[in-house]
């Protein structure tokens, strides 16, 4: 998550807070997949292992996670959106990209109607003053947590192909210098006259909150998803947080772009509320903190959400008439 003012020091003293388909997958096999947490792990520990140094924009560290995710993108039978999966930023001084995969939907009118689906994979790096000897901002929670969860849900989506809309998996780069990333993507689309439905983008999750919802959606008032996400969910999977309305966290990671550039539904789903976990933007933000049994059951939950938010009818989430705080 980017940082925004005031919020790091909350974050130390813990606050509280209708045409016809053909289906190349029989459905009872789709029916019975389950994402392993052996698979949330081993994702997981990678991304946020000390050799990705702390996975900043334009590092040499961050390239490694690239190559990771591009890799399981192929090995999923996801494709390049454009001529590869790199996407190179236009708004940063370093060479920096985000990584684009694209599953074509399988119905002939929903298909040119784009479902993003994103997670930032940059973070921090390293901080050479950083008390003790640990330097190394792992960024397990922000966001190899959000990026894992999305990896899951990416393979599921990548092999069974039962998408009518079309998707792109999204994993954002310098979202820690300023959303550059996904301004740059978002500005790019609009400029192609790509017809975007909506946005879900996953950030932190890798630690539960104690409410009796899984995770909070940001900007919560302004469109119906939060709605449409629990009546898919048949479960409140999502809820209102007080402290990511009152820190407008709408604004503070790479739904907000979208929301900008195309007016659509635009979300960031997050169990980061500022007093479940310690370690934002710091060097304990490690793979051992998380909880991947946790990271796991989302990952599960999200597999039907998305897949009926992909397929609906209709575009039946909405924005509100409720005006964007700004
Ligand atoms: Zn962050």
């Amino acid at each position: 998550m980017k940082k925004i003012l005031g919020l790091a020091l909350l974050a130390l003293v813990g606050c509280k807070t209708t045409s016809k388909v053909i289906d190349p997958i029989p459905p009872q096999l789709e029916t019975v997949y389950e994402v392993s947490e052996a698979n949330v792990a081993e994702t997981l520990k990678y991304l946020s292992s000390d050799e990705l140094e702390g996975r900043d924009s334009g590092s040499k560290g961050i390239e490694k996670a690239a190559v990771y995710l591009e890799n399981q993108l192929k090995q999923n039978g996801i494709k390049p959106y454009f001529s590869s999966y790199r996407d190179t930023l236009t708004n940063y001084k370093t060479i920096s990209y985000n990584v684009v995969g694209y599953i074509e939907g399988n119905d002939k009118k929903l298909k040119n109607e784009v479902v993003i689906l994103g997670a930032h994979y940059d973070h921090i790096g390293i901080t050479p003053e950083a008390k003790g000897e640990d330097k190394i901002n792992n960024g397990a929670n922000d966001n190899a947590s959000g990026t894992t969860v999305l990896s899951e849900i990416a393979k599921y989506l990548g092999t069974f192909k039962t998408n009518k809309r079309s998707v792109l998996i999204v994993y954002f780069s310098a979202e820690e210098k300023g959303l550059l990333g996904s301004y740059h993507l978002a500005k790019k689309l609009k400029e192609k006259g790509v017809n975007v439905y909506t946005l879900l983008n996953f950030e932190m999750l890798g630690v539960p909150m104690n409410y009796d919802y899984d995770m909070f959606i940001t900007g919560y008032d302004f469109s119906n998803m939060a709605t449409k996400l629990n009546e898919y969910a048949e479960s409140t999977l999502v809820g209102k947080s007080e402290m990511a309305e009152k820190y407008n966290l709408f604004k503070a990671s790479d739904n907000y772009p979208f929301y900008e550039q195309f007016g659509i539904p635009s979300h960031t789903i997050s169990a980061f509320d500022f007093s479940n976990f310690n370690y934002y933007h710091h060097p304990k933000d490690e793979f051992q903190e998380m909880d991947t049994q946790f990271m796991t059951k989302l990952a599960n939950k999200m597999l039907p959400v998305v897949t009926k938010m992909i397929n609906a009818d209709t575009q039946e989430i909405k924005m509100n008439n409720q005006e964007v705080k700004k």
